[in-house]
């Protein structure tokens, strides 16, 4: 018995030494930095990060529950390899347009008995940990649906929230709800839900040892569900699936994937700073292309006549003039917005685009996506959810050389949502053609992932400008908060820069703009978007400085770089953007003071002669050329912005 005993314990000892020697349950940043600690306590799969010393997340689970299987408990973890992941990508419509990623990948094998059957995969870069479980098949089972994610994310004690909530389903305009299209609550505590249905992502969090945190998901396509964070009033926060209302009711909420079948990646970004959150590339890092571009696909500049005239300029003579407008600006293209379908008709369209041809400006068409999912009377309805059709109307596009489409009112994040998303991003593609939405989800991954991807809305975008004058008033409080959480995981089509005092075609009547014109010069920089229809109008040729018009007229779309100097959510922002060796560092303030920095303009080195277009008390705007320096002594007034850029 003694001998037993004795022979038991050294087979215990031998595997807890075998379990510690082999087992690197610990998965590092490249520069050490970030350290995400995988575990399987008490059978259940779980995972920690920590920035240097510092707690982001506490022990979290992870796992999944099928309809064949619970692997959320039970499971342990035996094995975990790791490799180094290098690699140069091109990113020539987002943030970045060459990407060295590099990351330590580690797969971590979870077991039941002797089985691996789920696999949870790490990759942890200097900024950002990315995660995503490989499901292996279930005896029998090549398929499943998904009907539970167990992932969670604990933040640290005491951190605070910058969240947007989830809007139910089936609400808002002609029940186009849940559209991304809510208000944030800013340093909030943790513990709480938004309005009963989670937030939407990205989810920004605040540790109270000074440090910061995105958590968000990128990779999604139509195979899978987009996801949302459900929070608990223990401060936990955890993956959601869509809301079983959306698209009136119709489709599961499940997931479903064959076996062995990937989920999509779930990502933290973190740092002492924001720097790496405004800087992240992960949403892009980790996705890979899923077709190639049947063309070369061009960005750039355009107007769209719907946010001053509405409804009643899409109309043949408003679009010439908006055609003539873009060609006076040097832009590329009119988006032409709802309703054109009956108030110019397509063979009028196509005479706009001949026209606009010989001009060197393109169109955009505004479609609704609606199928069964949405309540709104805006034409052309009908064609986009409809392969069939759709791919028709694409062939008439690229006979009549339409640039791309703008599909609004999407039904939500269910998996059949997804592969209308993409589907009409696989069809555009076959008609080369380059594709906007809005009224729709955020971007997961899709500027990589999809060579004619333009941008989503998936904000508080510019149209509220025009609705509402609380929304006027607060403008910069929102443009604070973009370029920290919305705008750094993908292409926001915000359609901003108004250089309008009112939002109305006689700029007399309507809402009043309360933010300067450098403050509109500055959000062109602050806000990204490959295509960028800015919101300004023909009148502004006479009644717009002529230094902003220059401006505009010059303002890249697409960026080289982005390095983050200095802000704080919803109150203020500085961060410099580079196209070519051309740097623009642009910034706007929220809060009731007036701003005062000294910024290191080190990156601007070399640079002879600078413009700097500055605000006084009064927000009354100009601009002047000054010496090339190193540091700046700067002040940005409330609603009022300052752009600095190397002179010509
Ligand atoms: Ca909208």
């Amino acid at each position: 018995m003694k001998r037993t005993l004795f022979l038991f314990g050294s087979i215990i000892l031998s595997c807890l030494t075998a379990f510690c020697q082999q087992l690197n349950n610990v998965i590092k940043s490249p520069d050490g930095k970030i350290c995400v600690t995988v575990t399987d306590d008490n059978g259940k799969p779980q995972y920690a990060v920590k920035y240097g010393d510092k707690v982001f997340i506490q022990p979290s689970l992870l796992g999944v529950v099928t309809n064949h299987a619970d692997y959320s408990e039970n499971l342990r973890l035996k094995n975990v390899n790791t490799t180094t992941i290098d690699e140069n990508y091109s990113l020539p419509n987002i943030k970045q347009s060459n990407v060295h990623y590099v990351a330590n990948e580690a797969v971590c094998k979870f077991y039941r008995d002797s089985a691996n059957v789920l696999d949870v995969i790490f990759r942890v870069s200097n900024r950002d940990v990315a995660f995503r479980y490989l499901i292996h098949p279930a005896g029998t089972h090549l398929s499943c649906t998904i009907t539970k994610e167990l992932t969670q994310f604990k933040p640290a004690t005491g951190s605070t929230t910058f969240l947007c909530p989830q809007a139910k389903p089936m609400g808002g305009f002609a029940g186009t709800s849940p559209s991304y299209e809510t208000s944030y609550t800013l340093d909030d505590a943790m513990g709480k839900n938004g309005w009963g249905e989670g937030y939407t992502f990205p989810c920004l969090f605040k540790n109270q040892t000074n440090g910061w945190m995105l958590v968000s998901e990128t990779g999604v396509d139509g195979g899978y569900c987009a996801g949302r964070l459900l929070g608990e009033s223990d401060g936990t926060y955890c993956i959601g699936f869509p809301q079983a209302g959306e698209c009136n009711g119709n489709g599961t909420v499940s997931p479903g994937i064959s076996l062995p079948g990937k989920t999509p990646w779930r990502t933290i970004t973190l740092g002492n700073t924001l720097a790496n959150i405004v800087e992240t590339t992960v949403p892009f890092d980790v996705v890979e292309r899923k077709y190639e571009p049947s063309k070369k696909y061009t960005y750039g500049k355009g107007s769209w006549s719907w946010i001053i005239g509405m409804d009643a300029s899409c109309n043949y003579n408003d679009q010439k003039k908006y055609i003539d407008f873009s060609a006076a600006m040097g832009y590329q293209s009119v988006l032409v917005d709802a309703l054109w379908d009956t108030q110019i008709g397509r063979d009028k369209i196509a005479e706009l685009a001949a026209y606009g041809a010989k001009k060197g400006v393109s169109l955009y068409l505004w479609y609704n996506s609606n199928g069964y999912w949405n309540d709104a009377f805006q034409s052309p309805r009908g064609i986009m959810n409809d392969p069939i059709l759709r791919k028709k109307e694409m062939k008439w596009m690229q006979q009549t050389g339409i640039k791309g489409i703008k599909v609004d009112f999407f039904g939500g994040d269910k998996q059949m949502m997804m592969q209308v998303y993409e589907g009409i991003l696989s069809d555009a593609n076959d008609y080369g053609l380059e594709v906007i939405f809005h009224g729709c989800t955020i971007p997961r991954g899709w500027e990589r992932m999809y060579p004619n991807y333009v941008a989503s809305e998936a904000v508080l975008a510019s149209e509220n400008l025009h609705f509402s004058q609380d929304f006027c008033n607060r403008e910069a409080v929102n443009a604070c908060l973009h370029p920290f959480i919305r705008n750094t995981i993908g292409s926001m089509d915000f359609g901003g820069s108004a250089l309008n005092k009112y939002y109305n075609a006689d700029n007399k009547h309507g809402n009043h703009r309360v933010t300067s014109d450098v403050y509109a010069l500055a959000t062109a920089v602050l806000f990204q978007s490959a295509v960028q229809h800015f919101a300004l109008a023909p009148n502004n040729l006479q009644d717009a400085p002529s230094w902003a018009i220059d401006f505009m007229k010059n303002v890249p779309s697409t960026w080289d770089e982005v390095k983050y100097i200095d802000g704080y959510p919803g109150k203020y922002i500085i961060l410099a953007r580079r196209h070519g060796d051309k740097w623009y560092i642009a910034g706007v303030n929220a809060e009731a003071t007036t701003l005062k920095k000294t910024i290191d303009l080190s990156m601007l080195a070399g640079a002879k002669k600078l413009m700097i277009y500055t605000d006084d008390a009064s927000l009354n705007g100009s601009v002047k050329v000054i010496n090339g320096k190193r540091k700046l002594s700067i002040s940005i007034p409330q609603n009022g912005g300052i752009v600095i850029n190397t002179a010509e």
